[in-house]
């Protein structure tokens, strides 16, 4: 009580010890004594009151415990003699006894004492007021004897009540109606025992003065007795709470909930004001789980000094407190004298320390409760143990959960029956299905999956086949869109185990587009072979004409053959270039970038097709302003020539093409124009992919590598290559390309000029 005492309780404690005094000086005034006590046995009345004081006798009424005090009782031989100094003196005296031997702290003991004197005061002015005084035991003495004992006992507690009042807000230390009337119940049995006690103590000290000092046996052996069976009490009542609080810590694992139950069932059980689990991590930092009477449960990270000590010494429950100085002064700054330890340990290590905080009273904390600690300390490791061990199983399973749900790959599991039992995000996304539409039918025969031969394959009935080497590693299904979708799968069967039938585990990998491009390769091969054999026919026709019979031609023949060879080789030429590029830039090789004028390039361009072919018209513009880019040379180049090459390839010989070159808000575009068949909307984006080639263009020769190797080209320099095309009315396509503006790379003036409106058709 005294070290949380709120001020006004201390106040109260000040005015008692005063009104004490006072009641003291009248009684030693007013009361002359009747006879007066012997003097030798005043100190073993001091004791008897000490021993009263100490050794209250408890007793169990409808399970709960209740205090039977009889000091009253033994100062009543003093009031019946005594004067009032003797009272005052011997009450003050056996008070401050019971206060060494008890500790309850200097506010306690200073409020006992003088409550204690006060009450016996009243109880000697009460007695000499109410007409005795005689010395003689008439029946009016004893009534006055026993008026005595009860102004006493009034007195007792009023100021009592007060300090509860002050201290706990209620005259009775609680508002619960039940406990209130228990509470009045041992207050009245105190009186009832007081009453006898005194009169038989009095009558004792009339017939042989000191034959009064033997109710010390009674006394002694009724409390020890009494002990005896609190402490059964005590093993069943804290038998049940460490049942109950085991209870707690087995039914829920979220623990916060298990820990707030379980302490605050121990609180009750060992009926101490707070109980403090504090848990200390690997890097030894402290949780610290408190339950109080006043606060109930709360969690904190915060240091504990006496957890800190314990938790590298203690090895079993321990009672700390005065003989443990070591841990007397952190004890004190939790505001506590006595505690047990108890240690937290789980594989030989020390995880934290449960503290149940404070026992007041002569008992202090008995052996039996040590080792109820230490049992409630050792469950409570195995309850951490198991959050752990669940807190483990569940990121695991978080984890593979991820895994199975993010990876690419479509992962469905069967039963033996056929019955899906999972379809992660990947087979949804591959299939179209959702896991909700798959997961607990036989509906994996929607997908009509077929083998790398087209024959069906009953998935269904994978249980009946021994193996899983007989399911085909390729299968080919329809999706939901009905487009049909290559699966490169593995097989693992999952061995029946208790509660579970055997299951087949099936990854699925989509190789749809891997196995498109497998099968564009091969065409790719086919086509470059002979794109690579149709111009060596003639190179090597002419080269042998010109060898066999070169003196006989004339010099326009010659020149015929000189140019078809010219033309074919540099046929050969694009192509190889354009393969050679083409892996370059599948391989993400970069051209080291530099300015570039564009214009130039595409005079350039256009002055070497018409070289090979100067039966067409090709008609190049350059704008009146520097077309730099940056970029590579051989990139610019090589775009520009595919798109002029293929306007020349596909229109008709006699229509003209034009490269138009301009610049305009920062970018560089080329457009090429050709009057040829023009390309239908549908297929406008599809002529940019990886050897896609027009039907109707079959008639010419190419690998549909072109247009692809344009764009990347054009993208890697951070421009782009776009068509627009009126089918039957010719094509445009438009290379474009950021400006590079800075001066320091514009070319001389003079050297752009040259290249002005050229026909060279
Ligand atoms: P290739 O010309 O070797 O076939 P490209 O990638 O250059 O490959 O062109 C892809 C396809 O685009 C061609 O096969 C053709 O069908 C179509 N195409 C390209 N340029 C034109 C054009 N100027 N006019 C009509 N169709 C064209």
């Amino acid at each position: 009580m005294s070290k949380q005492l709120p001020v006004r309780a201390r106040v109260y404690v000040g005015g008692t010890a005063l009104v004490a005094a006072a009641l003291a000086a009248t009684a030693i005034e007013m009361v002359p004594g009747h006879g007066g006590v012997l003097l030798p046995l005043m100190p073993g009345i001091a004791f008897l009151i000490a021993l009263a004081e100490c050794l209250q006798l408890r007793f169990l009424h409808r399970d709960m415990i209740q205090t039977v005090s009889v000091t009253e009782g033994t100062f009543a031989p003093l009031i019946f003699r005594g004067s009032g100094l003797q009272v005052v003196v011997v009450v003050g005296i056996g008070l401050i006894v019971a206060s060494l031997i008890r500790r309850p702290g200097l506010t306690k003991s200073i409020f006992n004492t003088a409550m204690w004197v006060a009450a016996s005061s009243v109880g000697a002015l009460v007695f000499t007021y109410s007409g005795a005084g005689t010395g003689v035991a008439t029946s009016s003495d004893v009534l006055a004897l026993l008026c005595g004992v009860f102004a006493a006992f009034l007195t007792n507690q009023i100021l009592f009540s007060g300090i509860m009042w002050c201290s706990a807000g209620h005259p009775l230390g609680t508002d619960n109606a039940t406990i209130g009337w228990m509470v009045l119940a041992g207050r009245g049995g105190s009186l009832v025992a007081s009453f006898i006690l005194g009169l038989l103590m009095t009558s004792a000290y009339e017939w042989e003065s000191w034959t009064m000092l033997l109710v010390a046996g009674p006394l002694v052996f009724l409390w020890l007795a009494g002990r005896a069976e609190a402490s059964v009490r005590a093993d069943r009542r804290l038998l049940d709470t460490l049942q109950g609080a085991t209870h707690y810590l087995a039914s829920s694992l979220d623990q916060s909930i298990a820990l707030r139950q379980s302490l605050t069932e121990a609180r009750h059980g060992f009926e101490v004001p707070e109980i403090q689990l504090v848990l200390v991590n690997e890097r030894g930092f402290p949780t610290i789980h408190r339950c109080t009477a006043t606060d109930g449960y709360s969690v904190e990270i915060a240091p504990h000094g006496l957890a800190e000590i314990l938790n590298d010494t203690l090895i079993e429950p321990t009672r700390i407190g005065a003989g443990t100085p070591d841990h007397v002064v952190p004890l004190a700054r939790l505001g506590h004298t006595r505690a047990i330890a108890a240690p937290l340990r789980s594989a030989h290590a020390s995880i934290g320390v449960l503290l149940l905080l404070d026992r007041e009273g002569a008992e202090g904390f008995e052996a039996g409760e040590l080792a109820v600690a230490g049992a409630l300390a050792r469950e409570i490791v195995g309850f951490l143990a198991r959050v752990e061990l669940v807190k483990a199983i569940d990121e695991e399973r978080r984890k593979l959960a991820d895994i199975v749900e993010n990876t690419g790959d479509g992962i469905l599991s069967l039963d033996s029956d056929g019955t899906i039992l999972s379809w992660n995000a990947g087979m949804a996304v591959i299939t179209g299905y959702s896991a909700e539409e798959m997961v607990d039918t036989r509906h994996f025969g929607l997908l009509r999956p077929r083998d790398a031969q087209g024959s069906d394959m009953h998935l269904g009935s994978w249980a009946d086949r021994p193996g899983s080497s007989s399911m085909s590693a390729e299968m080919q299904v329809i999706a939901s869109d009905g487009s049909t979708v290559w699966l490169s799968c593995s097989y693992s069967r999952v061995p029946a185990r208790e509660g579970h039938d055997e299951s087949l585990i099936i990854v699925a990998r989509n190789i749809t587009k891997a196995r498109e491009l497998e099968l564009l390769k091969d065409d790719f091969i086919a086509v470059v072979s002979h794109e690579l054999r149709t111009p060596l026919v003639p190179i090597k026709g002419w080269a042998q004409t010109l060898l066999n019979r070169g003196d006989r031609l004339n010099d326009d023949q010659r020149r015929t053959a000189v140019r078809s060879i010219l033309t074919q080789a540099q046929r050969l030429e694009a192509l190889v270039l354009n393969i050679l590029e083409s892996s370059r830039v599948e391989a993400g090789q970069a051209e080291a970038l530099d300015a570039v004028d564009v214009a130039a390039v595409a005079v350039h361009v256009v002055e070497d097709v018409l070289a090979a072919r100067p039966d067409r018209q090709i008609r190049v513009q350059p704008p009146q302003v520097p077309s730099q880019v940056r970029g590579s040379t051989v990139w610019v180049e090589r775009a520009i020539s595919n798109l002029v090459a293929n306007a020349v390839k596909y229109s008709p010989d006699d229509e003209a093409v034009d490269v138009l070159v301009s610049v305009s808000g920062g970018v560089v575009t080329v457009s090429v124009t050709d009057r040829g068949p023009g390309i239908n909307p549908e297929s406008q984006e599809r002529i940019f992919e990886r050897f896609e080639r027009l039907e109707e263009s079959h008639k010419q020769t190419g690998t549909g590598l072109g247009l692809y190797i344009t764009r990347r080209l054009a993208r890697g320099m951070g421009g782009d290559v776009t068509v627009s095309s009126l089918p039957g009315a010719g094509s445009t396509f438009v290379l474009t390309l950021p400006e590079l503006t800075s001066p320091a790379t514009v070319l001389p003036p003079t050297q752009r000029r040259t290249e002005n409106v050229v026909n060279l058709g």
